[in-house]
């Protein structure tokens, strides 16, 4: 009877709408009461009856959260709880405190200088034992505070709670920075540049053009936060190496009497050139350090240039990359590289560049990189072909007034993503719930990108010379222009992020989902309500808002972290310490690498504004045929794929391969080596591969990487998979493709 009772009076509440702290209005939940009352009272008939009393109690429409603090307060009073009740105000004050520390520059300060390690491992890229990181890292604790102090209240409180998750607050909105981008390397060479005092003209070779690019990377990363990209590096880069070839030919002529061995001797120099050329590239960036305090997050994409030049070039940075780095030859991690399959082109044995698609095969087994786009569906999913803006970030097709399609020079202002998870957990099993949170997130995310927009416009052109006015993005600005004019008409992208559709479903369905076709699709109608709301926004504004699975580099940690201090610890949720990343498959689980593919390939239609999909391999040096089976299947399905294989080596013992996890990091499994200096550990932290023996990851990231189990092992037949491989009826002529591939039609 009691019970009906409250289920009526539940059904009167939902006009009740709540005025929380930040503005936002949204409709009062029960059951966020009952939570509450479930941490501080165990006896299930009491927590019914404060409820009872709390609900009655309400008596107006519109209500704020401090008039609920102080209803749920008297009530635990009035019932003699007067432990619980003091237990509940502080809990309120420790909460109102933490935000207020949060907004302290000299508190965070503080903090930082006293050794906080979260704030030390925020970024797995950054060495905080270095003066220029540690200054960079002091700048970003100030920034921070500031930043949260701008932001719309609103969005300041979602971000400290954990609903939603402000990216890059260490730079932005304090600096009007933008994100990522792809540099226009074509524009920058072939008309100069300035950098600092100097001006840099046209390079006459591929050495000097080169090394122009190097320059310019470390300038661009001074001037944003994200990571940035060369696409099409071997198309750009070839006149430069076409200028050596007619050099070397002059010499020959002057000086070879025979002319049969002219263009050979002048080809022969070429290559030896553009070898030098790319050998230097990577050892340059590796070698940057941008006033980030870190070494530039650089990726080149490559692959579908055709003529000769281009050709000696892609087989270089494949080379260089195989070579390794230094005396010890480890494993280069930047620049990250980015390979393109294209039918017609390099896919199959017959195709021109099918040569350069085993060199690819053979860098990918030894050295992870390089990952590889598929140059039909990334048309298909994105509107044109181009590399990522840093690892995984995709401009969408875009074309300027002339009716041409333009990539290079273009930008991401920035990122916002949900907790998704939470909405779940929220929703305690009441999918109508979710979609209603769902909503109200989504129109604090609204607030926050627009707000991220309207700061990059704050800039002006001389806040970033390389980008505005030198010819980064695109087009030069004069120093009075707007820098809006490179970001509006959807020329620019901004990103709504995601995480931890895994634990989502996982709310409603259990850890076992991945085969019911209902769990599945809820998880798709997440991103399709995303995608409705990007798209409306889009129209709105004239911004590109696209949906985006974030890397969640620390994220992962942070979510997972601050809902498991809130909601307890829930398991195949918060109890794994990490959420799962975007759309991926349970990294706990071990699908075949096609199964996986397939499963995840679902998502991409809804998430065109970044992703990646990746696969756990054993040692594939022997086997280098099972992985083109992978990229091969993968062609017709996703837009983008990595490779996770173990290529850690130890320099005491000798020993190649998976280096095995500890609590902190990673210890050779022969001679439990875990000296940095004398073993090469490279996992990949999300799009990017990390050193994390060298500089550690954020504790949740750490468990996830730990938790990863193969999706192929040593034993596997790759064409019996194919063929147990019955989620989708993959046509004819793919399976003969690939099955050709492995000499086994
Ligand atoms: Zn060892």
């Amino acid at each position: 009877m009691e019970q009906i009772k409250l289920k009526n009076k539940y059904e009167v509440l939902t006009d009740v709408q709540v005025i929380k702290q930040g503005g936002q209005i949204v409709r009062f939940r029960v059951e966020n009461i009952r939570r509450i009352l479930a941490i501080l009272v165990s006896d299930d008939i009491l927590i019914e009856e404060l409820m009872q009393e709390i609900i009655d109690n309400i008596d107006q429409n519109i209500i704020t959260t401090e008039i609920i603090s102080e209803n749920v307060y008297n009530t635990l009073i009035n019932a003699g709880l007067d432990l619980q009740a003091r237990q509940y105000k502080e809990k309120a004050l420790s909460k109102r405190a933490y935000y207020q520390e949060q907004l302290n520059v000299q508190t965070k300060l503080d903090q930082f200088v006293g050794g906080d390690k979260q704030v030390l491992n925020e970024n797995a890229n950054k060495d905080s034992r270095v003066y220029n990181t540690t200054r960079d890292l002091t700048a970003g604790v100030s920034a921070k505070a500031i930043g949260l102090r701008m932001l719309p209240k609103k969005v300041a409180n979602a971000h400290l709670k954990g609903d939603v998750h402000y990216h890059d607050l260490d730079y932005h909105p304090y600096s009007p920075m933008t994100n990522c981008c792809l540099i226009d390397f074509e524009e920058m060479l072939q008309n100069g540049f300035h950098i600092g005092n100097a001006e840099v003209e046209s390079p006459k070779s591929i050495n000097t053009a080169s090394a122009q690019i190097a320059q310019i990377v470390a300038n661009v990363a001074s001037s944003q936060y994200g990571g940035c990209s060369a696409d099409r590096i071997d198309e750009v880069l070839a006149p430069y190496a076409e200028l050596n070839y007619h050099k070397h030919l002059k010499e020959a002529k002057k000086w070879l009497p025979d002319e049969e061995q002219h263009e050979p001797y002048a080809l022969a120099k070429t290559k030896k050139d553009i070898y030098d050329a790319m050998q230097s590239l990577e050892y340059e960036i590796n070698t940057l350090y941008s006033s980030n305090g870190q070494t530039p997050f650089t990726t080149l994409g490559f692959g579908l240039g055709t003529n000769w030049f281009e050709r000696e070039i892609q087989k270089a940075i494949l080379q260089v990359r195989i070579g390794g780095l230094g005396r010890e030859k480890r494993t280069a991690i930047f620049p990250k590289l980015v390979f393109t399959l294209k039918k017609g082109l390099n896919l199959e044995k017959e195709d021109p560049n099918y040569d350069i698609k085993q060199l690819a095969i053979e860098c990918a087994t030894k050295r992870m990189y390089p990952d590889v786009l598929m140059y039909d569906k990334l048309i298909e999913l994105t509107g044109s072909f181009k590399a990522p803006m840093g690892c995984r970030s995709f401009l969408q097709g875009w074309k300027n007034d002339d009716n041409e399609e333009v990539n290079s020079g273009r930008m991401n202002l920035g990122v916002v993503t949900l907790n998704i998870p939470r909405i779940a957990i929220q929703a305690n099993g009441d999918q109508e719930a979710f979609w209603e949170i769902l909503e109200e997130r989504l129109s604090i995310a609204e607030e926050a990108l627009v707000y991220r927009v309207a700061r990059c416009k704050d800039a002006e052109p001389e806040n970033a010379p390389i980008l505005y006015q030198h010819g980064a993005f695109g087009t030069r600005l004069a120093k009075d222009e707007d820098v809006d004019s490179l970001f509006k008409g959807r020329r620019a992208t901004v990103s709504l992020g995601y995480i931890g559709l895994y634990e989502a479903a996982t709310c409603f369905f259990g850890p076992n989902w991945e085969h019911s076709k209902e769990a599945k699709e809820f998880t798709i109608d997440i991103l399709k309500v995303l995608k409705q709301h990007t798209d409306q926004w889009g129209d709105k504004y004239d911004y590109h808002f696209s949906v985006y699975a974030t890397p969640s580099e620390s994220l992962t940690d942070r979510f997972n972290r601050l809902d498991r201090k809130k909601y307890g610890s829930i398991e195949h949720i918060t109890n794994k310490e990490y959420y799962t990343n975007s759309f991926h498959y349970d990294v706990r689980k071990d699908p075949t690498p096609f199964e996986k593919i397939a499963f995840e390939s679902e998502y991409a239609p809804y998430t065109s504004g970044g992703f990646i999909h990746y696969c756990e391999y054993p040692n594939l040096r022997q086997n280098p045929k099972a992985l083109e089976a992978v990229w091969d299947y993968a062609y017709d399905l996703v837009g983008y794929l990595g490779t996770n294989t173990p290529i850690d080596q130890c320099y005491e013992c000798g020993f190649k391969g998976d280096f095995e996890p500890t609590a902190h990091g990673f210890k050779c499994p022969q001679c439990h080596n875990t000296n940095p200096e004398t073993c090469d550990v490279v996992k990949r932290t999300c799009g990017y591969l990390g050193n994390p023996q060298i500089r550690p990851m954020v504790k949740g990231r750490h468990k996830e990487i730990a938790s990863r189990v193969k999706h192929l092992h040593l034993d596997d037949d790759v064409s019996e998979l194919l063929k147990e491989d019955s989620n989708r009826a993959l046509n004819k002529e793919t399976r003969m493709r690939i099955l050709s591939h492995l000499d086994k039609y």
